[in-house]
């Protein structure tokens, strides 16, 4: 077999740092552009919306949304399963029938739900998507929700009005 049929994913990808600083800077661009958010940007794209991506919804909360819709306070998390704790495809333990998570995913999941909660708690809209759920679906929901929310300016009425960007090159966080 030609070995040029094999592309790697980012995570099969191991590249190669020569200062902590730099291998710092790989392993957060590796945890970005996943796949699955990759695949809900391009539904988004498709349904004409425009969007920001990997942004802060709010400058002093540390915590970076997958996709913005700024004017309309909506913030999209992509989780994936795993790590996030989903409850079709996270680690369920029989004996006791119930779920449990280990310590670190069980700290994702207490992040996520305090997340939502500070955004919530000053007017913005949370949608999560799990890395399992259909792409298309994911952005008719997200859609739905943002055109049922007035944009923040006064005569930003369009969510097409935004700057163009391309899903797979969308506008970054300086952070
Ligand atoms: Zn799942």
């Amino acid at each position: 077999m030609c070995c040029n049929l094999h592309m790697p994913t980012p995570r099969e990808r191991k590249p190669f740092a020569s200062s902590p600083a730099i291998r710092g800077r790989m392993q957060r661009q590796l945890s970005r552009d996943t796949e699955p958010e990759l695949r809900v940007r391009s539904a988004l794209h498709a349904l004409g919306l425009r969007y920001r991506i990997h942004q802060r919804p709010l400058p002093e909360l540390r915590r970076v949304a997958d996709v913005v819709f700024r004017p309309h306070k909506v913030a999209v998390f992509v989780d994936g399963c795993y790590w996030h704790g989903c409850p079709l495809h996270g680690v369920r333990d029989h004996k006791v029938n119930e779920w449990y998570w280990p310590a670190k995913i069980q700290r994702n999941v207490e992040r996520d739900r305090d997340t939502d909660h500070q955004l919530r708690a000053i007017g913005w809209e949370v949608i999560r998507v799990w890395e399992h759920e259909d792409p298309g679906l994911a952005a008719v929901r997200i859609e739905s929700v943002v055109r049922s929310r007035k944009p923040k300016c006064p005569g930003d009425t369009s969510i097409n009005s935004q700057i163009e960007e391309s899903p797979e090159m969308g506008t970054e966080d300086d952070r």
